[in-house]
This record gives structure tokens, sequence and C-alpha cells, in this order.
């Protein structure tokens, strides 16, 4: 199946709303959302840590009583180091990726029900995978949910596994024409980037956010060895340089690109 082409944004950037100011009970201020309590959201996460990313955000709407749902796309084995704790092979690999995303979600306060690791588009034991029998385990997945809304990277992305996420869940929603509102986010490698919707936050949920970036310790310290700055202040240079860019009035900010399907 040809790779669906992601539309250019449009030129103008319209002023972004305010994540808390669209839902505040009394309706929403983005156009066809509902998010009467509990909306159901689907997190598409295409490497464990991709879901802590946009933390403050989950952690705002899971405090309002939405349900969210997680799904870790793959494994992330290529992201540790050979030996990293021991680690060679790549189910041991992910292994620990897997253990990570586990221990920041229960910090988190995410039901352990609602994280689920589909492994998708990876080699087992050398041998390929389908790509068509992965696509219908995501087509699965989504299916029965009914998410109002999905999060998932932005298609113009430097990474592969992020363009593929966003490739297939677009291809899904257009086949299956699903009613949903996808939220793509800023990460550090978008190319280019609408801000429709900003989640401004302060130093208190900052500190928070980087305590559940930190579970991700593979991640963190192979950051800290390869960049000189950990896992946990990357994102967050990401979340405040985001804030400068849409002049929120607080000092970080996650932000996302609107795609209304449906
Ligand atoms: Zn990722």
């Amino acid at each position: 199946m040809a790779a669906p082409e992601f539309p250019e944004p449009e030129k103008v950037t319209p002023v972004p709303l305010d994540l808390t100011a669209a839902a505040t009970g009394r309706g929403c201020a983005i156009p066809g959302l509902d998010l009467t309590v509990p909306a159901t959201i689907v997190v598409l996460a295409p490497h464990p840590d991709d879901f802590d990313a946009i933390g403050v955000t989950m952690r705002w709407l899971q405090s309002l009583g939405h349900q969210i749902h997680v799904a870790v796309l793959t494994s992330g084995a290529n992201g540790v180091k050979d030996g990293w704790q021991g680690a060679t092979q790549p189910s041991e690999k992910a292994a620990i990726r897997e253990a990570e995303q586990r221990s920041s979600c229960a910090f988190f306060g995410l039901p352990p029900e609602r994280l689920s690791f589909l492994r998708l588009w990876e080699e087992v034991d050398g041998r390929p995978y389908d790509e068509a029998l992965q696509y219908q385990q995501l087509r699965n997945y989504l299916a029965p949910r009914q998410a109002n809304m999905v999060f998932l990277p932005h298609g113009n992305d430097s990474n592969r596994t992020h363009r593929r996420t966003w490739e297939t869940f677009h291809s899904i929603a257009t086949q299956d024409d699903l009613k949903v509102h996808a939220f793509l986010n800023l990460d550090a490698k978008t190319l280019s980037f609408r801000a429709d919707v900003v989640m401004s936050f302060e130093e208190e949920a900052a500190s928070w956010k980087r305590e559940l970036l930190r579970f991700h310790r593979s991640q963190q310290e192979r950051n800290l060895k390869t960049r000189g700055i950990g896992f946990d202040e990357r994102v967050l240079a990401v979340n405040r340089a985001a804030a400068d860019h849409a002049a929120s009035p607080k000092p970080y900010a996650e932000v996302f690109e609107l795609q209304r399907f449906g």
C-alpha cells in the first residue's frame, strides 16, 4: 500500500487553542469533539517512552475522568545499547524497555490492563513480519475502543517508526471511517508543524514529568552519554521551545496539530 502523503500544514497559523479551556465540562471549543466524561482516549506510542512525552496532557485528561488506553507499537529494542544491564539479545532489550514503560505507567496511575505492547514491525528470530497481519492487528486494537481522541506522532517526522505510525493510522481511520480527532504531537524529530492545541504547564508539572521520563533509564543514560543531556531535559527543552513558539503564558507546553477524521 502506498504511504499517504502528509498534507502540508496551512501557512497561516491560527492562535492555538488552550486545551484546558477547550474542555471545561460545559462543552468543548474543538469543533465536533465530544468530551463528555468518560471519553475514550487512545495513545499510539511508536516506542516505549512516547506516551511519557505527552504525560502532562494525559495526566490532565485522566484527572477529568477520561479513560486512557496506551498501545506501544514496537519494543524499542534498538534503543538499548548493546550490553546495557547485560542485555545483548533483542528479546532482552525489549523486556527492559517494556518494564520501564510499565513502571512509568504505574507511577502515572494508568490501570495496567490499559497498557498493551503490540510489538509490530519487527523480525522475530530472523523471520520477517507479515505487513498485512500487523496492519490487521492495529485495526483490531482500534476498532472496539471507538476512541474520541487518538494521540500519535506527527506524520512529518524524521523517525521512520513515527512516520509509519501516522501512515498506518491514517489508512485505518480512512478505511474504517473512524470518527476521531487525531492529536499529532510535536516531538524532538518533527520537521514541520502547526500548533493548533496547546497544553501549557508550570514548574510543578515539569518536575513530575521529569520523574515520569526518568523511569526510562535506558534512554536517560543513553542520552546523557551520547548528547550530554538527559532524556528528561531533552523532552522538557522541546516543551519549553513550544511554549515560546505558542506564546504560552506558562514556561512549558505540549502542543498538538489537530487532524479530524470522519
Ligand atoms: Zn518514539
